[in-house]
């Protein structure tokens, strides 16, 4: 503890608005069960711009005031009371859904879905996020590192579990897997699906950018939803049977809302963008019923099976997550930072808090 300094820089919201400040904080001591990890990498994540704006969504997630950042990665500094588990100098990454462990879904083994879960980065409970050069961190949601990835791809191992949840979720081994939207979550499903055996992997977006970036990532083929009719070109890469798999990280609900009849009968999708309008199709029997298709949803990770399994795909190459990093900024620069993902010219943006 004593190397620790007494002071670091970290982004806060106190009030309501938008934007943070960047302020001076106490380093935090670690609690019982609680450890200190030096940050090493901050992750801007899409759902952040709400708690930027602090929209009527953010109200209803997050707890004023918090100093924000939900995917973070860096180095074990200090251990509070009653630590066993973790040691000093134990590279670390932060699983941000705190679950509580006693709750049915917990008791389960499925705490990623823990009904009394708190966000790391959203206040309510959690004293920091990861947008601090020093966080307190409860030990018990700390996934440690076991082999060498860097800085970079420890902390997008939080977005790329997400998207191996959804890929692992609807068994892809030699399947055509259709990823609706080019976000960092969609990018990360395509190189996954690739990864765990998909046959061919086709990339759906708007933004030509994107779809380049879909290729890097693994896609086989891409459609532009701003030239092409989805449903046309599906059928005539599919021998007109539809796609067997689906992956809709896009949350856009005019596109969820169609891609049920882009789908094979007896296909499976998953759905892990977050849309904003109703869920809503409009021919049930032929899209639905008739297809006895199976439909699955994911929320985050599982929790530490994912990790685990990421870990081992970016330690092998058999993952590269360099093309979707669009950015590194000091975290200083966090106004630009969000300036720039606002704006639709960023792609993931990391950012280190030590600089
Ligand atoms: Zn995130
Ligand atoms: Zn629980």
């Amino acid at each position: 503890m004593s190397t620790l300094p007494r002071e670091m820089q970290c982004l806060v919201k106190e009030k309501e608005g938008e934007g943070y400040e960047l302020v001076t904080r106490p380093v935090p001591t670690p609690g019982p069960g609680e450890v200190i990890m030096k940050v090493e990498r901050v992750a801007i994540c899409g759902s952040d711009i709400n708690l930027w704006k602090w929209n009527d969504l953010a109200k209803k997630i997050a707890t004023l005031p918090f100093i924000p950042g939900h995917e973070a990665s860096g180095e074990v500094v200090a251990l509070g009371e009653g630590v066993t588990e973790l040691k000093v100098g134990q590279r670390v990454a932060v699983e941000n859904h705190f679950f509580c462990g006693c709750c049915y879904q917990c008791k389960e083994g499925r705490p990623a879905i823990c009904q009394n879960m708190n966000q790391y980065g959203h206040g309510r409970g959690t004293r920091e996020g990861g947008c601090c050069q020093y966080s307190c961190v409860p030990a018990r949601y700390c996934y440690p590192l076991t082999r060498f990835i860097t800085p970079d791809e420890a902390v997008l191992l939080e977005p790329m579990g997400v998207a191996h949840n959804a890929v692992e979720s609807i068994s892809v081994k030699a399947e055509d897997v259709l990823v609706l939207g080019c976000g960092p979550v969609g990018l990360l499903a395509m190189a996954v699906a690739k990864a765990l055996g998909a046959r061919v992997v086709y990339g759906v977006d708007q933004v030509e950018e994107r779809l380049e970036l879909a290729l890097k990532m693994g896609a086989d083929k891409v459609i532009n939803t701003a030239k092409e009719d989805i449903k046309a070109t599906v059928m005539a890469m599919t021998g007109n049977n539809g796609v067997g798999r689906i992956v809709e990280a896009s949350g856009a609900a005019s596109l969820l809302n169609q891609s049920f009849s882009w789908l094979r009968k007896g296909g499976q999708m998953v759905l892990v963008g977050l849309p904003k309008g109703p869920l809503h199709v409009e021919n049930v029997l032929p899209d639905v019923i008739f297809k006895a298709l199976t439909l699955k949803s994911v929320h985050g990770r599982r929790i530490f099976h994912t990790w685990e399994e990421c870990e081992r795909l970016l330690a092998e190459g058999q993952v590269d997550v360099e093309p979707i990093v669009s950015h590194r900024l000091p975290m200083t620069q966090f106004t630009d930072a969000f300036h720039l993902l606002m704006s639709g010219q960023a792609c993931k943006i990391i950012l280190d808090p030590q600089n």
